[in-house]
């Protein structure tokens, strides 16, 4: 789960991290208001939406106005921000944070994630913070500078120093410094996040060490434990399919492609996605509906997916172990006549109950194609996209 960067500056700042001070606004005259309320003479004006990316579409704007805070905010607000993790048709931006301006001398970056290689926290900083961190990363690795945390010690204060040392952070400001990698640090281990990133950090003329932008993702299977968190989530940022798929209890996620799939278990999702694939097939969602799918579930399921315009054809491939082949097809009959289905549809059942289910789909009387093996069912439903069945 994603917040946005006024949310996760003030959770960083419970933990003791500098941010400039700023005021998230829903509208032009509020975002007008709060740059009379910071005072000053200069003013940032931040688009908020869930993607990074933001100053290079024209998301952030520095103002030395209050009318240029009006009229940036008023540019921002509403506009659709097109970054490089937007996708092509950008995203609506509905709020903003206006922030008092900071006075820059150099900019860093700092970031942790989990590395599943070594299966550890990684704490990564670099002195080419802005906004070209992934040009570094791809062009000059050696300058991303890296600490796998052991977890029973945490972030040491000595490899905290290290990396701030490492970054060009003086030396009059490393307890400073050390003291933000290590606050991250807490922070993302105490909220379950999965990626915890500043970028930039910046040093200001004056020696201090703030955090000038942040951004936190949490770990879905850890928000239980945090109840806090959940209400930060803004549902205008996520995709509709996906809100629609939770609350069904369904694992859904949204892809590129034109082939929707129904499957059961994630692992066998994700080998049907790979058999597309080897095909030359694009799938338009990943969609695990469970070992314990009711045919209710199923209806919404296949509904959900019917719902995307980009839907040339659909593979329904379920292995039946708990779950039974029978309830499959009866919900895809259901969900059939419930929604016009108006593409291709290919099924493959094996396991238990597998004739019966394929006894209620031939009877439907619906046009399903069928396959047998998950190689065939690929290829056929490849075809059907292409018209070529
Ligand atoms: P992102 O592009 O989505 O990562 O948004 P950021 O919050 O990182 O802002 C992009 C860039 O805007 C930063 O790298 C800074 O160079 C610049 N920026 C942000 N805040 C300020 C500020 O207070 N003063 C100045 N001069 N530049 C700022
Ligand atoms: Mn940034």
């Amino acid at each position: 789960m994603k917040i946005h960067e006024y949310q996760a500056k003030e959770l960083l700042r419970r933990y003791g991290v500098k941010t400039p001070r700023g005021i998230a606004c829903f509208s032009v005259e509020d975002a007008t208001k709060a740059a009379e309320e910071l005072g000053g003479s200069l003013w940032v004006v931040k688009a908020q939406i869930h993607a990074g990316g933001r100053g290079k579409g024209g998301g952030v704007k520095v103002a030395t106005s209050l009318g240029e805070v009006r009229d940036w905010s008023s540019q921002i607000l509403g506009m659709q921000l097109k970054t490089h993790q937007t996708g092509p048709e950008g995203q609506k931006v509905r709020r903003l944070l206006i922030e008092e301006g900071a006075d820059i001398s150099k900019e860093l970056y700092v970031g942790i994630v989990v590395d599943r290689a070594t299966q550890c926290v990684c704490v990564m900083a670099s002195s080419e913070g802005g906004m070209d961190i992934e040009e570094v990363a791809a062009k000059t690795p050696e300058r991303i500078h890296k600490v796998f945390v052991d977890p029973a010690a945490g972030l040491t204060d000595a490899e905290a120093t290290g990396l701030a040392r490492n970054i060009g952070i003086p030396e009059t400001s490393l307890a400073e410094g050390a003291s933000i990698l290590q606050a991250l640090y807490q922070s993302f281990v105490e909220t379950d996040a999965s990626l915890a990133e500043i970028n930039p950090l910046i040093l200001t003329a004056d020696g201090n060490v703030v955090a000038l932008d942040a951004k936190i993702n949490f770990d879905e299977s850890a928000l239980f434990r945090h109840p806090e968190i959940v209400e930060l989530r803004d549902f205008d940022e996520e995709d509709p399919l996906e809100i629609e798929a939770s609350k069904h209890d369904l694992s859904y996620i949204s892809l590129d492609g034109n082939i929707g799939c129904l499957v059961n278990g994630a692992g066998l999702a994700m080998a049907t996605m790979d058999t597309i694939k080897l095909f030359g097939g694009e799938p338009a969602n990943f969609l695990d509906v469970g070992g314990g799918a009711t045919q209710e579930k199923v209806t919404e399921a296949f509904k959900l997916m019917l719902r995307n315009p980009n839907v040339k054809a659909i593979l329904v491939n379920i292995f039946g172990g708990i779950m039974r082949c029978d309830i499959i097809a009866a919900g895809v009959v259901e969900a059939a006549k419930q929604v016009q289905l108006r593409v291709p549809l290919v099924v493959r059942m094996k396991g238990t109950n597998e004739d019966v289910g394929r006894q209620i789909l031939s009877d439907s009387g619906l046009p399903i194609i069928s396959a047998d093996s998950m190689a065939d069912a690929a290829q056929r439903v490849v075809a059907a996209t292409k018209g070529t069945n």
